[in-house]
């Protein structure tokens, strides 16, 4: 008999029983009328988990790797100018892409730990008067560092310099889980993938396109057949797909959309918030900090924790494994063995996130760290607690 434990890694997430369910279909006949009735709701759902009124949606079997490539191959030619700030391994990730596909890409190096230096990106905006910047790059939630970055302030930003750069934003690991404003913010392209927020098994692509990121597609001369939005778009108009659709995973789609839709995404945001900030008191009492440098920028899906010098952050993500059949997260680039991850978002509850942190701390007192047993634990169960005090008392 083998048991299953939940993961706490910043994706894929813990899947709902229903969702599993949902994508585990017979077999039907992708072009027949049937497709429409599971596409056409996950269209309408996703739109409004963008907070968008009018964003064309796009569902590729796929990641989020090939959301930014979908992003990019649709709207952008070979030389053009991107700005883009480096502050983790995902940021970096896609601006490795972009070179790749032979973009002129202008990097604001930023600490790792902090979030995106809106100011700076205004003022290399502001001085590129001839507009040769095309778009501008922003991983809203860097997953390597557990930093959340403010995409509003960005928007400001290039609406003061007037610039008129398509602004593209990851939110692999925000959407769906923290607040993300398409309409709001001017956002013209927004990426995510089916395995964080949505809850899904990985495979799909899921990606949001603006008026003004349609029209781009026109011009724009990186080569693109897979991820042309065109055909795709046409495909849609027909109910149907360019090429075989993952229809399970797309009836997976519908269903984790209409739950999220269900819940609120104001109560999922909190719900993602309450638990994260447990986590975050749990961190305080154990005596150890985040990689996030401020509060302010704190995100409420993945914590990375540093721990401190001298000791391998790894082997507490080795042990949970071996040991207690845990997933947490390693550390990723610089911050390799000097930080793990735990993720915290999805399908999860306060309760579940306990046993994570109960988890944690026992293979820290395994490991020979300084931790009272209990004290994070303690720590998380009074937020959680008092949340719920508050909660009740306000119904
Ligand atoms: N962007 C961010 C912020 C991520 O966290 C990830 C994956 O964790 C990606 C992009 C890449 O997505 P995928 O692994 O689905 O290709």
């Amino acid at each position: 008999m083998s048991f299953q434990n939940p993961v706490f890694i910043p994706g894929p997430t813990n899947m709902p029983e229903e969702i599993r369910k949902a994508c585990d279909m017979a077999t039907i006949d992708h072009r027949s009328p049937v497709f429409g009735t599971i596409l056409n709701p996950c269209l309408k759902n996703v739109r409004a988990v963008l907070k968008s009124r009018s964003a064309e949606i796009f569902l590729f079997p796929s990641t989020g790797t090939g959301g930014w490539e979908c992003a990019i191959g649709n709207t952008l030619s070979p030389g053009d100018r991107v700005l883009v700030a480096r502050n983790g391994m995902f940021s970096h990730r896609w601006i490795d892409m972009c070179q790749r596909h032979g973009l002129d890409v202008e990097i604001i190096e930023t600490p790792w730990g902090a979030g995106l230096p809106a100011e700076r990106y205004g003022e290399i905006l502001k001085a590129d008067r001839g507009h040769a910047i095309r778009a501008v790059l922003a991983t809203h939630n860097e997953t390597a560092t557990g930093v959340r970055s403010d995409i509003g302030a960005l928007r400001r930003a290039m609406d003061d310099a007037g610039h008129p750069a398509l602004l593209l934003v990851d939110g692999v690991s925000s959407i769906a889980s923290m607040d993300f404003r398409f309409d709001d913010w001017g956002v013209d392209i927004a990426v995510t993938g089916s395995q964080k927020g949505f809850m899904m098994p990985p495979g799909l692509a899921i990606l949001g396109f603006s008026e003004r990121a349609m029209a781009a597609t026109a011009t724009a001369k990186l080569p693109r057949t897979f991820f042309d939005i065109r055909d795709m778009a046409r495909g849609y108009a027909a109910n149907a797909y360019p090429y075989t659709p993952p229809v399970g995973l797309m009836n997976g789609l519908k269903l984790a959309s209409d739950m999220l839709l269900e819940e609120g995404l104001d109560n999922v945001f909190a719900r993602h918030h309450r638990i994260a900030e447990g986590v975050r008191a749990a961190v305080r009492a154990w005596g150890l900090g985040l990689c996030a440098l401020s509060p302010d920028v704190q995100s409420d899906t993945v914590s990375a924790v540093r721990t401190p010098e001298g000791f391998n952050a790894t082997d507490i993500v080795t042990h949970a494994a071996k040991v207690y059949g845990v997933a947490l997260g390693t550390g990723l680039g610089e911050l390799a063995g000097r930080a793990f991850r735990i993720g915290h978002l999805g399908s999860l509850t306060d309760v579940m996130m306990l046993s994570g942190l109960a988890t944690i701390e026992m293979c820290m007192a395994d490991l020979g760290l300084n931790i009272a047993l209990g004290s994070g634990v303690a720590a998380a169960q009074e937020h959680y607690r008092s949340s719920h005090a508050v909660a009740a008392l306000q119904a």
